[in-house]
């Protein structure tokens, strides 16, 4: 029996899944930039696990996870690891989850250090505090930023501060359906 067109698509549409880690969501900004393309990469993929879905565990398995931003906390390394666990291919995006990216420039300073100088010394402190906020619900601070091929084996990795819209989804539809690609020098976007 023939498959009706709607539901032909949505069994050959590709699941993805995304997270903001130690990053500033300027990637996840970066994706939704492909405006009215968006309609159209629809048809091809459905969204899983992502702030864009806002589902907060895996539905199901899923052919791609996209990374941005390192690992500064003990809950980024665990969600990194699930979505090692629950997706096919995983591709790092952005400078943030590449090598850390800003985020490291902590990487040079003890831990106890850094939080002195946040919640201690800063302009708001309350005169007299000397407590650094502190709650076993709260994820525990790790010494230092970690890139995310520290924590898994990452498969792709794409550039930028962040990426332009076009190279990832570009990017991501070449990993899924091998569609020939070249990045030009001109798609490069650092601003
Ligand atoms: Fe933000 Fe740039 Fe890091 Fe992406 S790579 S999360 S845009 S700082």
């Amino acid at each position: 029996e023939e498959i009706p067109k709607h539901k032909e698509s949505q069994i050959t549409k590709k699941r993805i899944a995304t997270v903001s880690l130690a990053g500033c969501f300027g990637c996840h900004m970066s994706m939704l930039d492909i405006d009215a393309e968006l309609l159209d990469l629809i048809e091809l993929v459905s969204f899983d696990k992502s702030p864009l879905t806002d589902f907060k565990n895996f539905t199901t398995r899923c052919h791609l996870g996209i990374i941005e931003g390192g690992c500064c906390n003990d809950e980024n390394i665990e969600t990194l690891r699930k979505f090692r666990e629950n997706c096919d291919v995983l591709v790092a995006i952005g400078e943030c989850s590449i090598w850390g990216g800003l985020p490291t420039l902590r990487n040079s300073i003890p831990l106890g250090e850094c939080l002195d100088e946040a919640y201690l010394n800063c302009l708001t402190n309350e005169p007299g505090n000397n407590i650094v906020p502190y709650d076993e619900d709260l994820p525990k601070i790790l010494d230092r930023v970690y890139a995310c091929n520290e924590i898994v084996k990452i498969d792709y990795y794409i550039p930028g501060c962040p990426p332009d819209a076009n190279i990832i989804w570009k990017s991501i539809k070449n990993i899924l359906w091998g569609e020939e690609y070249s990045i030009l020098y001109s798609e490069f976007k650092y601003d």
